[in-house]
């Protein structure tokens, strides 16, 4: 196993798959389970970094196809990779891009060799192999960094799945051999839709790479929370987890609801991210203890009440409702530095929550009154 980076479990749930753990890597440790916000652009949107350290947000998230076209993976190698651009001292981790690059369908090729496509930005040519995403993303020098995967559509028929997952699997190979600077974590994606079978064959297809090279540091599982209905995403997940190998970090890509995210937790997820809570921030709206709250709402023009009385963050200890719809309907920058702040939080704290429950072995309880709140009506 690679010596910079270690996961010890800490505990897990005796009735369900919940776990807490701790991944050690060279910018610190990420205790989970945990919420990773992401910073596509190597920027939370609307945040700072010292809002983010105080926030407490152990590791944040960057995305290698963004940097690729703006402003290089070059340049940032040049700063210091993005630790030194960004000037954030803890845990980075950079998706590969491939999620992105198959969005732009008319504009992409694929082949089993790799992908081309061309820039949203000045509609440039480029290429891409799993080799060439491995450099790109060590010019990036975060400390996770994820497989090139094939990503499709959740309406996908049978055999594009096949084909995808096959492929996903064939580049993780490439990815293994080609990551070879330990100080960089490389984790594994898995894919096959919402099919059983090509999910447990791409895990059994992850494990014969590792036999046969090095261990992946990580599991992912792409190609959830991509449209399907929350009952499907949980059902096929449950039927697959027991196949991830134990001693390894989970991590469910780009799922952030806190109801949603519960419920992977309680099936033995450990690391989440998504665009959810800044994106809903800067559209007006808010998680709370109450469910989602949309702040345009004409019933919050005169509630001085918190945000959320129910909630530590700086915003909701010194905002009220009124005021924050206020800075929404005037267009004022801070509403959505103010709801960032409020929402980043939200998921943050949730997360240690449901840390806190697995380590003193109450996490169904936890679950339970979850459920029992007006919050859990929100997925
Ligand atoms: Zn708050």
């Amino acid at each position: 196993m690679n010596p910079h980076f270690s996961f010890e479990l800490q505990a897990t749930d005796p009735v369900s798959g919940a776990r807490a753990g701790r991944l050690s890597t060279p910018h610190g440790s990420i205790e989970t389970p945990t919420f990773m916000p992401v910073g596509t652009r190597a920027s939370v949107k609307a945040l700072t970094r010292m809002q983010l350290l105080s926030l407490d947000a152990q590791i944040l998230l960057s995305n290698a196809y963004h940097l690729f076209l703006r402003p290089g993976g070059e340049l940032v190698a040049e700063a210091g990779g993005l630790h030194g651009f960004m000037s954030w001292p803890r845990p980075l981790l950079t998706d590969c891009g491939g999620f992105q690059i198959f969005s732009l369908k008319d504009t992409m090729r694929l082949d089993d060799e790799g992908v081309s496509f061309r820039s949203i930005l000045d509609g440039s040519s480029h290429r891409w192999t799993p080799e060439s995403n491995m450099k790109l993303q060590q010019q990036l020098g975060a400390d996770i960094l994820m497989q090139l995967d094939v990503c499709v559509s959740h309406r996908a028929e049978l055999p594009e799945v096949e084909l995808a997952m096959q492929r996903s699997a064939a580049w993780a190979r490439r990815c293994r051999v080609s990551q070879d600077n330990p100080r960089q974590a490389l984790f594994a994606i898995v894919q096959g839709g919402m099919h059983t079978s090509l999910r447990l064959e791409n895990i059994a297809r992850l494990q014969e790479i590792e036999s046969s090279s090095s261990p992946f540091e990580g599991y992912a599982l792409g190609g959830y929370s991509v449209g399907e209905p929350h009952e499907v995403m949980l059902e096929s997940m449950a039927a697959i987890t027991g196949a991830l190998p134990p001693d390894r970090p989970r991590y469910l890509m780009g799922l952030g609801n806190p109801t949603s995210m519960l419920a992977s937790i309680n099936l033995g997820m450990d690391m989440f991210d998504s665009v959810l809570p800044t994106r809903t921030a800067r559209l007006g709206t808010a998680f709370s203890s109450e469910g989602r709250l949309n702040l345009r709402n004409a019933r919050f023009a005169r509630d001085f009440s918190p945000l959320d009385p129910l909630c530590g963050c700086s915003t909701c200890q010194h905002h009220s409702r009124a005021y924050l719809r206020h800075l929404i309907q005037s267009r004022e920058i801070n509403a959505a530095v103010l709801l960032s702040e409020h929402n980043v939080h939200y998921l943050l704290d949730l997360t240690r929550k449901a840390r806190a429950a697995i380590l003193a072995g109450n996490y169904q309880d936890f679950l339970k009154d979850w459920y029992d709140s007006a919050a859990s009506a929100d997925y």
